[in-house]
């Protein structure tokens, strides 16, 4: 049988009501036979911080006790056995140790350091998962609790480890396919081990990678992500609620939307879904019945205009040189220091002695690590001038043949013709076209340019 994968985000679990919606929509569907889960709602946050090693007796126990209460007001739903209530406090006794034994020294986050950070971290999805096999166990005798970090192989990259794929595939099909046959298994986004068997995260938003992951080792037929919007919408509705969910949209298209920005899903998520070719569903857990998106190789629409996304947190790094002015190379040691420092760069505009670069300053490491160092700009310094800009957004237009469309530009600028446009970088990729703006600004631009675009039934809207 090819099995369907879903998986639950942290609204979706935030109490014991949001965890039966989520196993009624698992039981309603015999073919869902693997589960992976989010922590619920606040937690990995608490456990970021507690990660820190930074906070004061008083905050750390604070923050500890507020991951026992969202765990306690589920337990109190439940009939739990003594042994069960005693894991779920073994669990909460090792957050509470392992925060204390965490010292950050202001120099240095060494490697032991960051470990110890991802082995609090994975204790939200260690509580999720338990409590909701529980759940699913009240209503059915299939269900059982796996641990990922038997199968999920990753390298000793703590905060945004780097899958082991080969080693994955064939842990899975040695330890967790064959239980598929059964029951119903229910395990663990987020986390993974090294090859010592050490605990590692896979960035923050992570379980959406998880899963399609999973989904591919065991060549699932679907993966179901259930979070709390009814699918992918024209942008985030939070920004506008004018925004609209999508019927479909293709994997270019979707894994353009996350990369720039889009929460709904994890940046790398559609990567295994693409590379397995399995359709990805986007549905609200809170209402199934309400459809969602379905993500696929080929669409029915190929539409200029799909969506828009909003990446905030944007650094704009400007290193200029008159070395560079007919000189080869330049480039090149720019992106060596960048690379030595694992800078992932996003747009790139050049002019004759100037570079312009775009990082992602929300970086997607699950302690929130910003990238830019003292270190980098001082060495970045040695060969350049640098100037640093922060408080910009990155608004990406996501579609069909943006690059080759007619009147793309003239629609854009004519709809932010008193708007500051910092860097507009398009042609890389039909799919999108993209410029920074100032955050502040963000909201408006967005919400101007969907009107535009996407309510009056514009040509391109889906
Ligand atoms: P989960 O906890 O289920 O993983 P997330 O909070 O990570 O959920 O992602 C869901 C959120 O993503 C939504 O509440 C919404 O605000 C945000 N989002 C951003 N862009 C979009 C979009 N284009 N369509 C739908 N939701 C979006
Ligand atoms: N719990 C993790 C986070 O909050 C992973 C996830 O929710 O996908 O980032
Ligand atoms: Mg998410």
């Amino acid at each position: 049988m090819n099995y369907i994968v879903a998986k639950f985000g942290g609204t979706s679990l935030a109490n014991y009501e949001a965890m039966s919606r989520c196993a009624d929509i698992v039981l309603a569907s015999p073919k869902t036979r693997l589960v992976v889960v989010s922590a619920s709602s606040g937690v990995t946050n608490l456990l970021v911080s507690l990660g820190t090693g930074q906070l004061s007796e008083q905050e750390r126990v604070s923050a500890v006790d507020k991951v026992r209460a969202i765990q306690q007001a589920i337990i109190e739903q439940l009939s739990l056995s003594q042994t069960q209530l005693d894991h779920i406090e073994s669990l909460l006794i090792q957050i509470s140790q392992l925060s204390k034994s965490i010292i950050k020294t202001p120099s240095k986050i060494d490697e032991t350091f960051k470990s110890l950070s991802d082995d609090i971290l994975s204790f939200g999805e260690q509580l999720s998962s338990f409590l909701f096999t529980q759940v699913l166990i009240e209503r059915t005798d299939k269900a059982s609790w796996f641990d990922v970090r038997d199968v999920m192989r990753t390298s000793s990259d703590f905060g945004k480890a780097q899958l082991e794929l080969d080693e994955i595939k064939s842990l899975v099909n040695e330890k967790l396919l064959p239980k598929l046959a059964d029951e119903i298994i229910v395990t663990q986004g987020f986390i993974g081990a090294d090859n010592q068997g050490r605990t590692t995260t896979l960035g923050r938003g992570g379980s959406d990678y998880s899963a399609a992951l999973l989904g591919e080792a065991i060549a699932a037929e679907q993966i179901n992500i259930w979070t709390d919007v009814t699918g992918i919408f024209t942008t985030d509705p939070r920004i506008t609620s004018q925004a609209y969910a999508l019927e479909e949209i293709s994997f270019n298209e979707a894994a353009e939307m996350a990369t720039f920005g889009a929460k709904v899903l994890h940046p790398s998520t559609l990567i295994p879904a693409m590379r397995q070719n399995i359709p990805v569903f986007v549905g609200s857990s809170r209402d199934p019945g309400a459809g969602g998106t379905i993500v696929r190789n080929e669409t029915q629409s190929k539409p200029v205009y799909r969506a828009i996304a909003l990446r905030r947190e944007q650094t704009l790094v400007t290193v200029t040189s008159m070395d560079m002015l007919h000189a080869p190379g330049f480039l090149a040691r720019v992106f060596t220091i960048l690379a030595k420092h694992n800078i992932s760069i996003d747009l790139v505009t050049t002019s004759e002695v100037s570079v312009a670069l775009t990082l992602d300053d929300t970086g997607f490491n699950s302690s929130g690590r910003s990238q830019l160092n003292d270190e980098l700009i001082d060495e970045l310094k040695q060969i350049c001038q640098v100037k640093i800009e922060q408080n910009l957004a990155l608004v990406a237009l996501i579609g069909n043949a943006i690059d080759s469309s007619y009147g793309v530009g003239t629609r854009l600028f004519s709809t932010l013709h008193d708007v500051n446009v910092r860097m507009i970088c398009q042609g890389a990729s039909s799919h999108n076209l993209c410029f920074l703006v100032e955050e502040e600004q963000s909201i408006d631009v967005i919400s101007r340019l969907h009107q535009s675009m996407f309510e009056h039934n514009s040509q391109g809207a889906a």
